[in-house]
């Protein structure tokens, strides 16, 4: 029976991967659901290209895009806004969510399809980072499927145990023998660089990444590090562990996506080509395989993998990830809506790369946000959100 999919974030760089694959295996998978945001008219070739079902544009967009549809003789039904990627993740005839909307805007969504008991592909990191004990809470109860895009997280999957892969109750990972996890970074476009020249960095600079072709808030996040921070987080909430069992490490090469070390001294690696392709396409076809189109890695061309361990002065968001996740939940909203307000910034170039670090730090100390309980939803959530947001808004005028 095919997979029917919901492609969120379809547009986009994760976007473009899954459909690569989608593309490749229509015996298997069903392209049922897209949606885009920006760059419509590239989600309308999607929509000539794969035929879905349904479609999710923002409310701005409906009426012209449906339009575009209909006189192309394409009958592919229009929803738009929140209400539209909440209706197309919860969607009866929806298999698979692949979460790949950016930032806090694909909480809702996600966290709709874990209610809705789906098995959903996650790149949307942020969700995690925000409401992690939400959504995992949320799939345990709707009895949905998680399974990591992130190429680190899912490396971490797959050298994990059968057992604890296939189980979302209470696996005492100790019991297995896990005694850390490793995530491995590339240490981004400034590794080599000093914090002076990072400090003059220009946009194009930032987001131009040694090894992966990404997005532009991951790849400024990679340049700042913030990324590792980010996916810290999300590997705590994803494998249940406190964030002092999870080391990172720059590996430039990024041929290592991550590792686990269990108790016996082995450490478990996953390697491939950094290609988003392969997690991706182990997800898919979870728990088989199918191919997924990356090139395979060539051994006997690689030359030495180097292990650094990274400097916390100059990649300080990697120190205040660790900072918000000791702190909680409410912290670790804050930190992502600080980032999101900063990168946007610097992408609009009204501050500087290592702004980013000094606007995130101001607003994780001085932001008062209440602290989570057990019982806290997505409104509470969403208000710590908002307050951030707002603080932080006022620190990028202070400094542009
Ligand atoms: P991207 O910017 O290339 O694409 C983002 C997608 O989200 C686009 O389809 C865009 O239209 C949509 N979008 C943006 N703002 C939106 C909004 N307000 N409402 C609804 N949709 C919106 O980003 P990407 O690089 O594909 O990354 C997507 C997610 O995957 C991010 O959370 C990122 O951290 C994660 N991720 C990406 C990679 C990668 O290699 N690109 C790797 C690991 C994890
Ligand atoms: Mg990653």
């Amino acid at each position: 029976m095919t997979q029917r999919i919901a492609v969120l974030g379809a547009t986009g760089s994760i976007g473009d991967s899954t459909l690569a694959i989608l593309a490749a295996q229509p015996q298997h998978y069903e392209v049922y659901a897209l949606s885009g945001y920006h760059r419509l008219d590239k989600l309308f070739t999607l929509c000539q290209q794969f035929l879905p079902k349904r479609v999710s544009v923002p409310m701005a967009a409906v009426d012209e895009f449906a339009q575009r549809l209909s006189t192309a003789g394409l009958d592919i039904e229009v929803v738009a806004g929140e209400a539209g990627l909440i209706d197309i993740a919860t969607d009866t005839q929806t298999d698979t969510v692949v979460a790949a909307i950016v930032g806090a805007a694909g909480l809702p969504s996600t966290l709709a399809a874990a209610r809705a008991g789906k098995r959903i592909l996650l790149a949307n990191k942020e969700a995690l980072v925000m409401a992690g004990q939400v959504m995992i809470d949320a799939v345990k109860t709707h009895n949905a499927t998680l399974l990591p895009l992130d190429s680190e997280h899912n490396a971490i999957f797959q050298c994990l145990p059968l057992e604890i892969q296939q189980d979302n109750t209470q696996i005492h990972r100790s019991e297995y023998g896990v005694r850390k996890l490793w995530l491995t970074a590339s240490g981004g476009p400034f590794l080599q660089h000093s914090f002076e020249k990072m400090q003059q960095a220009s946009v194009a600079e930032a987001v131009k990444h040694p090894n992966w072709s990404m997005g532009q808030k991951i790849s400024v996040d990679s340049a700042t590090m913030m990324n590792k921070g980010l996916e810290l987080i999300e590997a705590c909430h994803l494998f249940d562990l406190s964030e002092n069992k999870i080391n990172v490490v720059i590996h430039p090469q990024s041929i290592i996506h991550s590792m686990v070390e269990y108790s016996d001294g082995s450490f478990l690696a996953q390697l491939g080509s950094p290609d988003m392709k392969t997690p991706i396409a182990h997800a898919l076809s979870y728990p088989n395989r199918i191919d997924s189109g990356a090139q395979p890695l060539d051994l006997y061309a690689l030359s030495g993998l180097e292990f650094i361990e990274p400097d916390l002065q100059k990649f300080a968001c990697l120190r205040l990830a660790r900072q918000a996740m000791q702190a909680g939940t409410h912290a670790t909203i804050v930190l992502n809506a600080a980032n999101e307000v900063a990168v946007a910034a610097f992408l609009k170039n009204q501050i500087r790369l290592t702004d980013i670090a000094r606007i995130n730090e101001q607003a994780l100390n001085e932001i008062q946000a209440p602290s989570l309980n057990a019982t806290a939803d997505i409104e509470d959530i969403l208000a710590i959100d908002t307050i951030a947001r707002g603080y932080t808004d006022k620190l990028v005028l202070e400094l542009a």
